[in-house]
């Protein structure tokens, strides 16, 4: 029976590392970090995420900025708001929160925001960065899974690792990250055996966003789990995309949904702002 990996206490730990560097930060250099996250329009996800950014941002003491324009803001407009984002000394990392509406071209965006403050890492300078295993922000999502695997004593070097899913904010800088801790390393997508690739995996790294697509009885006895997918059930609860009561059966760490990858997403931003901050001369 596998033991549950709490995201929300690593998350904690986290967020207390980071207020002490940011209250050293401080007392040494005056410099206090600055968050803005930019939110178009009335994403009623998004609005939570945000909500849940800005809280974690005063808790750790940095100066945190909403611009919420309307969602007819043209991309001109939103190119010239980022441009006066970048140019502001206050502010050390910008968060364009994403899903933009459809008049904008979202990649146009995250490219306009200057990769010193592009603190969810997606810029592709420091996507480039990642691949050529030089140091810059990462994405939240997998850097706050590596935390996770870390916090279990879970070292990937010389494991096998299977990420499932392959988008450009998961999946892809998952796969990245744990090959340059020295795992061995396997992305699956919708034309790979799942089955087949799952079961030789130490290490399992779901990011899907399919309900319990990987299937408990494929899990390795012994390995690591960890499910990224956040699926809201028409019941309103959230499910992961691993079959998580068998999978428990098998692995040795598992971690649950909610309260495991989740609340790292958001303390790794913590993390990346930070660091924006420290870079600053
Ligand atoms: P995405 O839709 O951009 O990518 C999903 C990937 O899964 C794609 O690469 C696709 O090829 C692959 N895929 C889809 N169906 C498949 C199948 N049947 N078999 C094999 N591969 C398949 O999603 P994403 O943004 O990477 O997010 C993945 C999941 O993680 C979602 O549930 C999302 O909500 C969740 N997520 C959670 C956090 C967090 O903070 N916990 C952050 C980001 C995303």
């Amino acid at each position: 029976m596998a033991q549950l990996i709490d995201g929300k206490a690593v998350a904690a730990r986290v967020r207390a590392e980071v207020k002490a560097e940011t209250e050293k930060l401080k007392a040494e250099r005056g410099l206090v970090p600055g968050l803005t996250v930019v939110r178009v329009g009335e994403d009623p996800a998004s609005k939570i995420y945000v909500t849940g950014k800005k809280k974690a941002a005063e808790e750790v003491g940095f100066n945190s900025w909403e611009v919420h324009p309307d969602e007819k803001i043209t991309q001109d407009e939103l190119l010239s708001l980022v441009d006066k984002l970048n140019k502001d000394p206050a502010v050390h990392g910008i968060l364009v929160q994403l899903p933009l509406p459809k008049h904008i071209d979202a990649e146009r965006i995250i490219s306009a925001v200057k990769p010193e403050k592009d603190v969810d890492g997606f810029h592709p300078v420091n996507a480039g960065k990642l691949s050529l295993g030089k140091p810059g922000p990462r994405p939240c999502t997998p850097f706050g899974v590596m935390r996770l695997l870390e916090e279990v004593g879970c070292n990937p070097s010389g494991k096998r690792a299977v990420v499932v899913g392959r988008s450009n904010i998961v999946g892809k800088p998952m796969a990245l990250m744990l090959l340059a801790a020295d795992a061995t390393v396997t992305v699956c997508h919708r034309k790979s055996n799942l089955a087949a690739e799952v079961a030789n995996a130490d290490i399992v790294v779901a990011a899907v966003g399919v309900p319990e697509l990987i299937k408990g009885e494929w899990i390795k006895p012994g390995a690591v789990v960890i499910d990224v997918g956040m699926n809201r059930m028409p019941d309103g609860k959230l499910k992961g995309d691993v079959e998580f009561a068998a999978a428990k059966e098998r692995a040795s760490f598992i971690t649950p949904v909610p309260g495991g990858v989740g609340p790292m997403t958001i303390a790794m931003l913590m993390r990346n702002t930070l660091e924006a901050a420290k870079a600053t001369s």
